[in-house]
């Protein structure tokens, strides 16, 4: 695991001395109404990103990470809906803020953002690349629709970035269709077509989960490198807490739909908090760990979709559960104490229990319901 404290990016700030935030995501719900019932993907997750920064989002599968950066880009799939919240966007620090959930999905204006200010990478590079056309002409038809119209000279920039990203031979490259290339060099072309409008933020969802280490390393340091030579922010989802040290400034931790820590990443790997952080850095490898010594797992899993968790989410899995608490009332957020950058979702913690008049007997996670889909 890399040294936490490699990153040290500093935060933005606004003339006024406040943080200078490019996306602020207030209290996002999405629901996936289905034949058998309602599944509340997301239920009020707020968090801020920074300009110039990058936020890790960790948690298991099931927790929201891709739908949360989804709903940033307006493409949650159908079943699925945002049904509330804010995702207010500003693309330079005296622009006017505005709600990505006003414009429509496909809307000129959201088309805009979408690849020019805005732009994503996924697990799996044929989600974003085109089979039948060459790297080259896929990176130059997304310069020519944002950025010149001059064919020639997107040509050169798409060649310029495939340089950039570590393409040996960029030209070859530019030429060659996607499936002539090795899985590292498709994962290569899929960030060179990101990165080619010098995006505000990329959202990168599991970036390298496929690769081998050795492409992995490559391509988050290529990551990193890039980021700080053009000052894209980035929002790297993923399950793997080594890359989050690697990479992240700040650090969202997930479950359920819902954010359940906040912190910077010093704070997350030296100074967790809830008992779902401890867990999930107690259940990776450890320099130093003697040899045959086990990980530890986290018991259970994830509840299914459409089950009911009322109270904490975590509560039928957690070491710290305390009975008639826990499995009653939801936690709210938090700030732990003396920390202005520091927040938490758990009962152990002051402020976390609402008062007895606001207490929330909370439905976490998802709802079971007979209506048929909407
Ligand atoms: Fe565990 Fe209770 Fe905290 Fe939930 S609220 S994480 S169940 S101690």
């Amino acid at each position: 695991m890399a040294d936490p404290v490699a990153n040290t990016g500093s935060t933005a700030t606004t003339p006024d001395g406040g943080v200078d935030n490019l996306i602020q995501v207030e209290n996002l719900e999405v629901r996936f109404y289905t034949q058998v019932g309602v599944v509340r993907a997301l239920n009020g997750v707020d968090f801020n990103i920074p300009r110039g920064q990058v936020l890790g989002v960790v948690g298991e599968s099931g927790s929201g990470k891709s739908i949360t950066g989804l709903s940033i880009m307006q493409l949650v799939p159908r079943p699925g809906r945002v049904e509330g919240g804010r995702i207010l966007y500003k693309d330079k620090p005296d622009s006017k803020t505005i709600n990505i959930l006003d414009l429509g999905r496909q809307s000129d204006e959201m088309r805009a953002i979408r690849g020019d200010d805005i732009g994503m990478i996924f697990q799996e590079p044929m989600t974003s690349l085109n089979p039948v056309f060459k790297v080259g002409a896929q990176i130059q038809e997304a310069i020519l629709l944002h950025q010149t119209p001059n064919k020639q000279e997107a040509w050169d920039r798409a060649v310029d970035i495939l340089d950039k990203v570590g393409m040996p031979n960029a030209r070859r490259v530019a030429n060659s269709y996607p499936h002539e290339l090795s899985g590292g060099m498709r994962q290569r072309a899929m960030i060179a077509m990101a990165l080619s409008c010098s995006p505000n933020l990329l959202i990168a969802d599991e970036p390298t989960t496929a690769l081998d280490v050795t492409t992995e390393a490559q391509i988050l340091s290529l990551m990193r490198d890039l980021q700080s030579e053009i000052g894209t922010s980035i929002m790297f989802i993923t399950h793997n807490m080594g890359v989050v040290a690697q990479m992240c400034d700040e650090v969202a931790v997930m479950y359920l739909g819902r954010i359940v820590e906040r912190a910077t990443v010093d704070d997350i790997f030296y100074d967790p908090k809830h008992p779902y952080t401890i867990s999930l850095l107690r259940s990776i490898p450890r320099l130093g760990q003697k040899r045959g010594q086990r990980l530890e797992v986290i018991k259970g899993g994830v509840p299914d979709p459409y089950s009911t968790v009322t109270g904490c989410p975590f509560h039928p899995r957690c070491p710290s559960f305390m009975p008639g608490l826990c499995d009653t009332v939801l936690p709210i957020e938090a700030f732990i104490e003396g920390k202005t950058n520091h927040t938490v979702r758990c009962h152990l913690y002051p402020g976390c229990t609402p008062d007895s008049d606001q207490a929330v007997t909370g439905v976490s996670g998802t709802i079971p319901t007979t209506s048929k889909a909407q």
